[in-house]
């Protein structure tokens, strides 16, 4: 068994822009990398005889092992991030020169499906915190295409908060997915997709959920019109929620995790038992 903390060179396969700053890297790994969805990688970049290492969470499937995705956002003052959009990193990556080189270790993470759970579950991922999300709908899409009649009936609420609706990674997938379980009722894994966006104000022809994904979790105003789309999903989750029919799993910056856990306890969720965490950055 391979120790979490063996390094395993990493290749930068592909960078897939979603907006600036902010894509989806394929690494292709020199040895098998196992893990369960929901756990993080460390990944180390060293250029110039500096070594920098930080977690992110993965979002490729438990069945690729080869291969590592994960769901990067720039910090334009951070230490590690501004080298993957660096010219000369990049550069020395693809060229394979030795003053530049990438590895990870790992996985580490408790963030994960509770498999024996038979509560249907609702994800909620900020900014690049959908990645755990992604990870997890990949491997439990994986399984109910591999015996769609043995599948246990799940429905999942993926809610994705982003700026824009540019900035939605992963929509094309999660909104195929939602389409799938649309097109066939009786898919025993539904998914509903519920992306939100909370500068919508500069993308007037984004007409789908406005605000923060936390707010889906406020108490309607009494007197609401019905047409607003906010209104119409805040009033379904406080009728649908309960504990004892819902898990929810909540991952990103750590006001919407905060925020979201918040507004659950009002509705009888507790931490650890029915809402699970993972915080990024304060
Ligand atoms: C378990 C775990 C999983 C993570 N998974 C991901 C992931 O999937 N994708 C991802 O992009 N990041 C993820 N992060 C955050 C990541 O580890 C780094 O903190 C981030 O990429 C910034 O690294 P940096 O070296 O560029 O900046 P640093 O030098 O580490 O940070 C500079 C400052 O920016 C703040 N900061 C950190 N991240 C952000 C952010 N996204 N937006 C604004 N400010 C920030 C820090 O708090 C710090 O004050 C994860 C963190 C944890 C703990």
């Amino acid at each position: 068994m391979k120790s979490p903390d063996t390094r395993i060179p990493a290749r930068l396969q592909a960078r897939l822009d979603i907006v600036k700053g902010l894509a989806i890297f394929r690494f292709a790994l020199d040895r098998d990398f196992h893990f369960l969805s929901g756990q993080y990688a460390t990944l180390w970049l060293t250029h110039h005889d500096r070594t920098i290492p930080r977690p992110y969470s993965i979002a490729s499937s438990p069945s690729e092992t080869r291969v590592l995705e994960l769901y990067i956002s720039k910090v334009e003052e951070g230490e590690l991030t501004p080298s993957l959009w660096s010219r000369e990193v990049l550069r020395n990556l693809k060229s394979g020169s030795p003053e530049t080189s990438l590895s990870i270790t790992g996985p580490r993470g408790r963030f994960l499906l509770e498999r024996d759970d038979p509560r249907d579950l609702v994800f909620v991922g900020s900014g690049t915190g959908v990645a755990p999300f992604i990870s997890m709908t990949r491997a439990l899409n994986e399984e109910y295409l591999a015996s769609p009649n043995n599948f246990r009936p799940r429905k999942i609420f993926i809610i994705h908060g982003a700026r824009s609706a540019r900035s939605l990674g992963y929509h094309r997938e999660l909104e195929r997915l939602a389409g799938e379980s649309l097109r066939e009722p009786g898919r025993r894994l539904s998914i509903v997709y519920l992306p939100t966006v909370s500068r919508a104000q500069f993308e007037p022809e984004w007409k789908g959920l406005k605000g923060r994904a936390e707010s889906l979790f406020e108490d309607p105003p009494t007197e609401g019109s019905p047409l607003e789309l906010e209104v119409t999903v805040r009033r379904m989750f406080q009728y649908l929620l309960r504990p004892e029919t819902h898990a929810v799993y909540v991952c990103g910056h750590a006001g919407t995790v905060d925020n979201v856990a918040e507004a659950l306890r009002h509705r009888g969720f507790k931490l650890n038992r029915d809402i699970k965490r993972e915080k990024y950055y304060a």
